[in-house]
């Protein structure tokens, strides 16, 4: 099983839309939503809850210097255990010179853009409909997702279970 991770900063940037429009593409996945004080996955997926637990976490994220002291050590580990990475700009085209920086430092640091997902309202409208992206409309954003997701498959070098032919299936607002 391959493990991918999507990390990004926190509020708005864009993780769950991509995340729940990826898990539709894929024949078969298993999702941990991860977020530190909203995890909110499931309101795109709708998963059938197996089990509810308590949920305790600090207001604020912080990192604890008594556990991290910011050596940079685990950056260097990544790479040294050749742990690849690539970036996705989200409504890349709202800034463009915000873009054009994130893709030299990307050069620069040798990490692929494997993605960058123009702006369209359409994302919030799939999410009132409580639906992903990708179900919702067959428009940019989610060619761009598929498009990314497809790169992902290719640079990973193995074939995942393949995309999942969505022409067919109901759309929303095709
Ligand atoms: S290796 Fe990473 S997580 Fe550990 S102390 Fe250094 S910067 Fe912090």
């Amino acid at each position: 099983m391959k493990q991918i991770t999507v990390i990004s900063g926190k509020g708005g940037t864009g993780k769950t839309t991509i995340v729940a429009s990826l898990a539709t593409l894929v024949k078969k996945a298993v999702l941990a939503d991860a977020d530190v004080d909203a995890a909110d996955l499931y309101l795109l997926l709708k998963p059938q809850i197996q089990r509810r637990e308590p949920f305790f976490a600090s207001k604020v994220a912080q990192i604890d210097p008594h556990h991290c002291d910011g050596c940079q050590k685990c950056r260097e580990v990544c790479r040294h255990f050749r742990v690849p990475a690539w970036v996705c700009v989200n409504k890349a085209d709202i800034n463009p010179e915000n873009t054009e920086r994130i893709r030299e430092f990307c050069q620069q640091e040798g990490t692929p853009v494997i993605g960058e997902i123009p702006f369209d309202p359409i994302v919030t409208k799939a999410m009132v409909y409580a639906s992903t992206v990708v179900e919702y409309s067959g428009g940019k954003v989610s060619n761009e997702i598929k498009k990314m997701w497809m790169r992902l498959e290719r640079s990973l070098g193995f074939p995942l279970d393949g995309i999942r032919s969505i022409s067919d299936e109901k759309t929303l607002n095709p």
